[in-house]
């Protein structure tokens, strides 16, 4: 490997390892390489494309629920103050609801003056079965877990959350006895972000994997059929992403450089898109708001695995879109009210909902029921959804980070030199290795232990 070779940061190598699977994915699929039972789509797309990218998202799915338990039990031990834990959790629910009130308001306007879909004589191919939307009641009861162990198992994120807060606060009232517990649940949770790095020092081949996959399987060509709706969808995506997450972030951070920002978002950005998930993403986001962006732990660990779970900015957006396009295919009037039950609608939709591929279309269903819309309208947008989840899943942890940050800030839990340290937490080859002074110092101390015994 050339020197400059294995000086490139790891977010380079994962946008190349991205660029790279776009360009192969797009040269089986226009080439028809990947004709069912050929030896590209048998051994390549579906085979090792798949299996690369299959083992990855497993894996980072495999630190979420370790990393989010201790991460947020050493977090609650860290703020060591209960008042300031409601403030954290009181300003970032405030702000994700906001943010996401904003994202589709904001995609409910665009969409309404482009009219995609206006005239359109589009007929369903699929059909898609809707699903009713969970009562409020049942979402709040839902919070609390009948069995922590259950929960844990599941990975139902918000029964998570309120179990470690609990504990963290129950240990927290034990007072100094506690001192030895707390320190090795800090340990244990610096382990897992190791763990975060040995597993992203593959990243760049598994993004190749994973893209290569997606775009030889969809293509770009089916795009076209709907042109206005993927338009109108992407535009509000950026718009959001670039506009208003933007203003939103310098309103109250003021003196943070929204450069900095943007440049240091771009790796989690990366894997959300890759995976299209926010909760597998939540390891890289964790460590890109803690180590990149100067979030402290005890902010970090609390909204970050929410964001996840109820902050969906581009989600909102995209059903906002969704809405106008099919009332228009449809020739529905939805009205000033209909719109306002859309909006109320996919806030409370994204809370109960958790950050998973594809759930945005579930969500959307909830949606189309209760303001009357033809539910297998949903039907029209399916074959495009895959490559608009995508894009709509970086909103959606993008947001998350930015509402990390700005509470952070706010709590004065914000180092801003490593916000502004072009090089913070990058991870580097020397994190990946056992140093022999470390290797020395751990034999010594099992030598101890034993012979203790
Ligand atoms: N895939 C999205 C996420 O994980 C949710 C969705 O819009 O389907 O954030």
């Amino acid at each position: 490997m050339s020197n400059s070779n294995s000086k490139m940061s790891l977010t380079t190598k994962v946008l190349l390892g991205m660029l790279f699977g776009i360009t192969i994915g797009l040269v089986i699929n226009i080439s028809g390489l990947n004709a069912s039972g050929s030896f590209v789509n048998e051994y390549l797309v579906n085979g090792l494309f798949f299996i690369i990218g299959k083992m990855f998202v497993t894996a980072l799915k495999m630190l979420v629920v370790p990393l989010v338990f201790f991460s947020l039990i050493s977090g609650v031990c860290g703020i060591g103050n209960i008042g300031t834990l409601g403030k954290v959790g009181g300003k970032s629910f405030i702000l994700y609801m906001i943010t996401t009130a904003i994202a589709i308001a904001m995609a409910i306007t665009i969409a309404a003056l482009v009219g995609p879909g206006e005239g359109a004589n589009l007929t369903t191919t699929t059909t898609f079965i809707g699903k009713e939307a969970p009562a409020l009641s049942q979402v709040l009861i839902d919070i609390i877990p009948s069995n922590a162990v259950n929960a844990l198992a599941f990975g139902k994120m918000l029964q998570i959350i309120f179990f470690a807060i609990l504990l963290g606060i129950s240990i927290l009232m034990i007072g100094k006895k506690a001192k030895k517990l707390v320190k090795g649940i800090e340990l244990i949770n610096e382990a897992m972000m190791n763990m975060v790095n040995i597993i992203m020092s593959v990243a760049p081949y598994a993004v190749f994997a994973l893209i290569a996959k997606a775009i030889s399987d969809l293509g770009l060509s089916l795009l076209a059929d709907l042109a206005g709706y993927v338009l109108v969808l992407v535009a509000a995506l950026l718009i959001h992403l670039f506009v208003t997450l933007m203003i939103v972030f310098k309103v109250f951070t003021k003196n943070l450089k929204i450069s900095i920002l943007l440049k240091k978002l771009r790796g989690a950005q990366i894997f959300a898109f890759s995976t299209s998930s926010s909760n597998a993403t939540i390891p890289v986001t964790l460590e890109t708001v803690t180590k990149k962006l100067g979030v402290n732990n005890s902010v970090g660990s609390f909204t970050v695995p929410f964001g996840a779970t109820i902050n969906m900015d581009g989600t909102a957006i995209m059903q906002g879109v969704a809405t106008v396009f099919i009332a228009n295919v449809y020739g529905v009037e939805l009205g000033i009210s209909g719109y306002l039950t859309v909006i109320i609608m996919s806030v409370l939709a994204s809370i109960g909902t958790a950050g998973v591929p594809g759930v945005g279309l579930i969500m959307l269903s909830m949606v189309f029921a209760q303001v009357g819309l033809p539910v297998e309208g949903i039907g029209l947008i399916l074959g495009v959804d895959r490559l608009l989840d995508m894009i709509r899943t970086a909103v959606n942890v993008s947001g998350d980070a930015v509402v990390s940050v700005i509470v952070s800030q706010s709590e004065g839990k914000l180092d801003e030199s490593v916000f502004n340290d072009p090089k913070a937490g990058a991870i580097t080859k020397e994190d990946l290795e056992i140093s022999s002074d470390v290797e020395k110092e751990m034999q010594d101390i099992i030598k101890e232990t034993v012979q203790e015994k």
